[in-house]
């Protein structure tokens, strides 16, 4: 019997590495994005490149059709840097990132879940991960097991990420593809909150100033450093 995935796949670092690690692992393996009304369309455009060129990385043949939910109402909801042209900074009365959309990684995954029980699939992937960011709550293991307590109990929510650091991430991409995926989740993924894909760096493109950015960067020294090719 054939085996089938969703992954949450967003045309970031986290993502994209939870991709190749479900097509390698399973026969057939379906995408799921989000436009949520984004001030940046590179992430959605990344996805496509991504998705073009990932199998003849890995020598798979896994990967099936992509879904773009539409929820631009979600931006209606919130006062988000993400979609609004604001400052991308923490905000003092939350202590979160003013990128924080409340709820967001739930309501992903809710419909990513109901997607999957459509097809068949007996697994999602998401790159939620506790060392992302600053925190947010819904990236947190105690949310994911909720929302495993309010599935049917044969669809697992993989969290390939959930404990790893940014350098970690790389490591992983790595071992499933050596150094081949790595340039190519450096090369063709995108993070920058100010959806800059001009200027490129070491650890890929980015306008190298926004939190995103200097995640990735400070993520990737660390892989070089300490981790590549042991
Ligand atoms: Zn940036």
């Amino acid at each position: 019997m054939s085996r089938t995935a969703v992954v949450l796949f967003s045309g970031g670092q986290d993502s994209t590495t939870c991709l190749a690690a479900a097509l390698k692992q399973y026969d057939a393996v379906y995408t799921v994005g989000v436009d949520y009304g984004q001030r940046h369309r590179v992430e959605l455009e990344c996805r496509e490149r991504i998705r073009a060129r990932i199998e003849s990385i890995l020598g798979t043949h896994s990967l099936k059709d992509d879904l773009l939910l539409d929820l631009k109402a979600f931006g209606q909801l919130s006062d988000c840097a993400l979609t609004k042209p604001e400052a991308i900074e923490m905000n003092e009365k939350t202590h979160l990132p003013t990128t924080f959309v409340p709820g967001r990684n739930l309501i992903f995954i809710t419909y990513a879940a109901a997607y999957a029980w459509k097809l068949g699939a007996e697994a999602i992937f998401t790159g939620v991960g506790q060392a992302d960011y600053s925190g947010y709550p819904d990236c947190r293991e105690n949310t994911m097991k909720a929302l495993d307590l309010g599935m049917e109990t044969s669809l697992r929510i993989e969290r390939p990420l959930m404990n790893l650091s940014k350098a970690e991430t790389w490591k992983l991409a790595e071992t499933i593809g050596g150094d081949a995926l790595v340039s190519f989740i450096r090369d063709e993924t995108h993070t920058c909150y100010e959806g800059d894909h001009t200027h490129f760096h070491d650890w890929g493109y980015g306008c190298g100033k926004c939190p995103a950015c200097v995640l990735r960067e400070k993520g990737w020294e660390e892989y070089v450093a300490n981790l590549k090719g042991r």
